[in-house]
C-alpha cells in the first residue's frame, strides 16, 4: 500500500511543478513574439526631429531689387513729382517690336519690346486683335505734344491727361498705348471692351501694369487710362496683381503725386 501512496505523492509533486512551470512559462515572453525593440514598442512620441517643421515663408518680395530713380531702371517711377533725371534722358536699347501692328512705328526698350510682342500675341490667341498706338516718345516729341495740348485746352486741362516733358512715362521706352481698332481709341471705355478687359487681366503675366487705373487719380495725377500699359517686369507686375496694390506709388510707399510741385507750375 506504500507504493500507491508514493505514486500519488509523486503525481502531486509533478502537478505542482508543472503548474509552477506553467505559471512561470506564462510569465515568460512568448517564444514566437518578436523581441521588443525600442522602435517597435515605442509609440511614436513627438520628438523635436519628428515634429512638423514650419513651412518656410514665401521669400519676401524684394522691393529694393531695382532703382526707382534711375531712368534706366525697369522700375523707375515717373510722375508729376518725380521727373526723369536728366529731363531729356533717352534709352540706349531701343528696338522695334516685330510682328505687331504699330501705328506710328515707335520703338520700345528691348525687354519691353519683347514683352509687348508676347502680350499682343497672347491677346490674339485669346481672340483680341490689338495694336500699339504709342510707344517711345523722346523729350522733344513730348515738348511739342504737350505744347499743342496746352494751346488747345489750357495748361490746367492738359495737365490732367498729358505729362509735361521730362515727366512722361513714354520717355522711358517702357510704355505702350494699346487699341483694339474699335470705338474706344484713347478713351476710358477701352477698359470695358473685351480686348481692354482681357489686357487688364493678363498684362501682368507679361510684365505690364495699367499705370493710371480708375479711382487712383489723386495718387497718379492722371485720369484713368486703361490703354496705357507700363512695363515693370513680370515679377513686380504679378506681385502688384497678387497683392491688389494698383499703383507704383502705393506699392513702393512713395508720396501721391496729384499735381506738379509749385515751383514747376
Ligand atoms: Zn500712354
Amino acid at each position: 500500500m506504500s507504493r500507491p501512496r508514493f505514486r500519488s505523492s509523486f503525481v502531486l509533486a509533478c502537478g505542482l511543478a508543472v503548474t509552477l512551470v506553467g505559471r512561470l512559462a506564462a510569465c515568460a515572453p512568448e517564444p514566437d513574439a518578436p523581441a521588443p525593440t525600442p522602435a517597435a514598442s515605442a509609440t511614436p512620441a513627438p520628438t523635436p526631429e519628428a515634429a512638423p517643421t514650419p513651412t518656410p515663408a514665401e521669400p519676401e518680395f524684394d522691393r529694393a531689387a531695382h532703382s526707382l530713380d534711375d531712368p534706366a531702371s525697369i522700375w523707375v517711377v515717373s510722375n508729376k513729382l518725380r521727373p526723369l533725371s536728366p529731363a531729356d534722358w533717352a534709352p540706349s536699347d531701343l528696338d522695334m517690336p516685330v510682328d505687331v501692328e504699330n501705328e506710328f512705328a515707335q520703338p520700345l526698350r528691348e525687354p519691353a519690346a519683347r514683352a509687348a510682342e508676347a502680350l499682343i500675341g497672347a491677346a490674339a490667341e485669346a481672340g483680341h486683335t490689338v495694336r500699339i498706338i504709342s510707344a517711345y516718345r523722346d523729350y522733344a516729341t513730348q515738348v511739342s505734344l504737350y505744347g499743342r495740348y496746352v494751346e488747345r485746352d489750357g495748361q490746367d486741362a492738359a495737365d490732367t491727361y498729358s505729362a509735361r516733358p521730362g515727366h512722361s512715362e513714354h520717355q522711358t521706352g517702357l510704355v505702350i498705348d494699346l487699341d483694339d481698332f474699335g470705338d474706344c481709341y484713347l478713351s476710358a471705355c477701352f477698359g470695358e471692351t473685351p480686348a481692354g478687359a482681357w489686357l487688364g487681366e493678363h498684362a501682368a503675366a507679361h510684365g505690364f501694369v495699367v499705370r493710371y487705373p480708375a479711382g487712383k487719380e489723386t495718387v497718379t495725377g492722371f485720369t484713368p487710362e486703361p490703354w496705357h500699359f507700363r512695363y515693370v517686369g513680370p515679377e513686380l507686375a504679378q506681385e502688384m496683381q497678387r497683392t491688389g496694390v494698383a499703383t507704383l506709388e502705393e506699392f513702393f510707399g512713395l508720396p501721391a503725386a496729384p499735381g506738379y510741385a509749385a515751383a514747376e507750375g
